[in-house]
């Protein structure tokens, strides 16, 4: 079973998008935020194919996470979709230089976030 991270400091973000995920498939693990999700990946027991990051959250952002995750040749392979309410042009901008693979609004439908994931070359 592959195994995908969702990033949120929201407890009920986390749920929505670990839920959906469980559907399609997915072992989930959880962080609350960057700092957290990078512990997360170091534990593991295989590495993520897949991270969903929020934008905005304590002590580590999604932005910093997703730098911290490309500056590892290891992590190349994973699939970073960056989840979040700003959306502004530039903002996304800012999160695929940063190395998001795709970026997707909250809030957004089960299918829309398959669609994604089918983009990022996903099943
Ligand atoms: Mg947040």
């Amino acid at each position: 079973m592959s195994h995908a991270l969702v990033v949120d400091d929201s407890r009920a973000m986390r749920a929505i998008l670990g839920k959906q995920l469980k559907q399609l498939g997915y072992e989930v693990l959880e962080a609350e935020h960057g700092e957290q999700a990078l512990e997360r990946i170091a534990s593991a027991t295989e590495r993520p194919v897949l991270a969903l990051v929020d934008w905005n959250m304590p002590r580590m952002n999604g932005i910093e996470f997703i730098k911290a995750v490309r500056s590892r040749p290891e992590l190349d392979p994973m699939r970073v979709l960056m989840v979040t309410t700003e959306t502004e042009l530039s903002q996304v901008r800012i999160a695929l230089e940063a190395g998001a693979n795709e970026y997707m609004m909250k809030p957004f439908t089960a299918e829309a976030l398959l669609s994604k994931l089918g983009t990022m070359g996903l099943p």
